[in-house]
């Protein structure tokens, strides 16, 4: 783990976090500032800094990742009405925490391009 990650910490269930799913490679929980009806964080529970940082002995993670995110999606009833997965990455990309998450947001219709 890597001090001070507040993911980190939410993996290691020392801050707590509305639980969505979690198993030895992904944790899910819900944001904790939802931007839509449903808005969840998929992270791997290995400290990655950003999608910048993935290596290719992260590539089952990161694919385990995007399988739950799926998943999640048909867990939280938005699969049939569309969801968006966005990665944020650095800082024109809007990235505020240094731990790799996936954002899954649905249950309302989503502008495109993003701001
Ligand atoms: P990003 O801007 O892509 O780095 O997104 C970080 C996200 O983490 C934001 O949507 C925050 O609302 C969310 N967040 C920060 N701290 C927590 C926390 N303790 N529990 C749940 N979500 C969090
Ligand atoms: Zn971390």
């Amino acid at each position: 783990m890597t001090q001070d990650c507040i993911f980190c910490k939410i993996v290691a269930g020392e801050i707590p976090a509305k639980l969505v799913y979690q198993d030895e490679q992904v944790t899910v929980f819900h944001d904790i500032d939802p931007r839509a009806p449903v808005h969840v964080l998929i992270i791997p529970n290995r400290h990655i800094a950003s999608l910048t940082a993935v290596g290719d002995e992260d590539a089952a993670a990161v694919g385990r990742l995007l399988t739950v995110a799926g998943q999640v999606a048909q867990l939280t009833g938005v699969a049939e009405t569309g969801y968006r997965v966005t990665v944020n990455v650095g800082r024109d990309g809007g990235q505020a925490v240094y731990h790799l998450h996936a954002h899954l947001l649905g249950g309302r219709r989503l502008s495109w391009p993003p701001g």
